[in-house]
C-alpha cells in the first residue's frame, strides 16, 4: 500500500512519541524494575559487587536504597540494599534481612544473596508474590559484610589464601603455632568477634593463627561493630523480624543457640517448625536435604557468632544460618563450580520465601504508631515483642 511522505512522518513521530513514553516512565508502570548486568554464572570480583548494589539503588530509586553501615578495617564500604515500597501513610513496616555472611571464601554466600537482590527488584509488579513481599515489608539485603577478606581471597589460587576465612586485621603476634609460640598472624573470625560466649580462655578461638579466631575483645573488628550498630539502630530495631545470614557449605538450617551445647531461646519450637517446613519446600525442589538444628548440637560450639548475639540481644523472632550446598560429606567444598550458583539461589529462594509468608503471616496485625522518622524509645515498645 502506498503510505504518502505526511503519513510515514507522522508515524515516525509516533514512534518517537512511544520510544520518549518508554524511557521517561518509571520501570515499575512499565512493569518490572531493571536491574545493572550481574554474571551469576561465574564468580565476580569486589569492584563488579560494588558497582551492582550501587547501581540496583541508582535505577530503581522508588523501592530500593542504598545502605552503608559502615567500612572494614581496610575501608571498603560494607554495602547493602533496602528494598521496600514505603508505605502510602508514611507507616513503618516490618522488615527482614538476608545476608552473604562474613566468610571471605564463602563466595556462593555472596552471589545467592545477589540472585536474592534480582528475584526481588526484577519481580517486583511482575510477580504477585514478590510484589508482596515488597510492598508488605521493607527487605534488606547485604551480600558481602567481609569485603576485604573477599577480596583477598580472590588474588590466588594457594590454598592459604583461596581458603582464607578470616578478615584482613593487622598481625596479632600472640598466636600459638606447634611448638610455637608469639607467632604473628593476621585476621579475626568475624562470626567469632560478637560478646556472646566470648572467652578469653577458649581454645582455638584465642589463638590469632587459628582460622576461628575471635579477636583481642568482643567486637574488636569494625565489620562487627557496623553490624551491631545498625541492627541496634532505631532504623531496624523493633521493626525486624526475621535474619537469614548465608554461609557454605553443609547443608544445615542453623538455629540459635551455639555457643554452647543444648542452649536454646524460649521460642525455638517456632524457629524450629518454620525451619523444617523450609527445608521440606526446598528438598521438594530437587532433593537437596537440609539438616535442621543448633551447629553446637549437630557439629560443635561456636562461641561469639553473629546470630546468637542477634537473637540474645535483640526482638527479631526467626534468625537463622543458612550452610548452602554442598553438604558436608566434601572436605573445603567452601565454592562449588560457578554453574550451581543459579540452581542453588533458585532452591534457596523458595526456603527463604516460607520464612517470609511466615513473617507476613504473623505480623498483619502490627500496628505500627511510628513514623518513619524513627524513635528508639518508641519501637521497643512490648506491643511488638508481643507479635
Ligand atoms: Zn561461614
Amino acid at each position: 500500500m502506498f503510505v504518502s511522505p505526511p503519513c510515514l512522518v507522522t508515524i515516525s513521530y509516533r514512534l518517537l512519541f512511544v520510544a520518549l513514553i518508554l524511557v521517561i516512565l518509571p520501570n515499575e508502570i512499565c512493569g518490572g524494575a531493571r536491574t545493572p548486568f550481574f554474571d551469576l554464572t561465574a564468580y565476580s570480583d569486589w569492584p563488579q559487587f560494588e558497582d551492582y548494589i550501587k547501581g540496583v539503588a541508582h535505577d530503581n530509586p522508588s523501592f530500593v536504597q542504598l545502605k552503608q553501615i559502615g567500612k572494614s578495617r581496610e575501608g571498603r564500604p560494607l554495602l547493602g540494599l533496602k528494598i521496600g515500597k514505603p508505605s502510602k501513610d508514611g507507616k513503618r513496616k516490618i522488615a527482614s534481612w538476608l545476608d552473604g555472611g562474613n566468610h571471605a571464601r564463602e563466595w556462593p554466600a555472596f552471589h545467592v544473596a545477589v540472585y536474592f537482590i534480582e528475584k526481588l527488584v526484577n519481580g517486583y509488579l511482575i510477580d504477585d508474590k514478590i510484589t508482596k513481599y515488597v510492598d508488605t515489608l521493607d527487605i534488606y539485603v547485604f551480600p558481602i559484610l567481609n569485603p576485604d577478606g573477599f577480596v583477598y581471597s580472590r588474588t590466588s589460587t594457594r590454598a592459604m589464601i583461596r581458603q582464607w576465612r578470616k578478615n584482613r586485621a593487622p598481625e596479632n603476634c600472640t598466636g600459638t603455632g606447634v611448638f610455637q609460640t608469639d607467632v604473628c598472624c593476621v585476621g579475626v573470625d568475624l562470626n567469632r568477634n560478637y560478646d556472646i560466649g566470648f572467652s578469653q580462655s577458649s581454645y582455638p578461638f584465642n589463638n590469632p593463627c587459628s582460622d576461628e579466631f575471635q579477636g583481642p575483645y568482643p567486637f574488636s573488628e569494625p565489620e562487627s561493630r557496623a553490624v551491631r550498630d545498625f541492627i541496634m539502630s532505631s532504623e531496624i530495631y523493633g521493626r525486624l523480624y526475621a535474619l537469614v545470614s548465608m554461609h557454605t557449605h553443609g547443608q544445615l538450617w542453623i538455629l540459635p543457640y551455639n555457643y554452647q551445647k543444648r542452649t536454646y531461646p524460649q521460642d525455638f519450637k517456632d524457629l524450629e517448625t518454620l525451619a523444617n517446613r523450609a527445608a521440606e519446600k526446598v528438598y521438594a525442589y530437587r532433593e537437596t536435604k537440609y539438616r535442621v538444628g543448633t551447629a553446637a548440637d549437630l557439629l560443635g560450639t561456636a562461641t561469639g557468632g553473629a546470630t546468637d548475639w542477634i537473637k540474645k540481644n535483640t526482638p527479631t523472632k526467626y534468625v537463622y544460618v543458612l550452610e548452602l550446598p554442598p553438604d558436608m560429606k566434601t572436605w573445603f567444598a567452601f565454592q562449588v563450580k560457578p554453574h550451581w550458583l543459579i540452581p542453588i539461589g533458585k532452591e534457596t529462594w523458595i526456603g527463604i520465601e516460607v520464612i517470609l509468608d511466615q513473617v507476613i503471616e504473623e505480623t498483619k496485625d502490627f500496628k505500627p504508631t511510628e513514623s518513619t522518622a524513627d524513635s528508639t524509645a518508641d519501637i521497643r515498645s512490648p506491643r511488638f515483642r508481643q507479635l
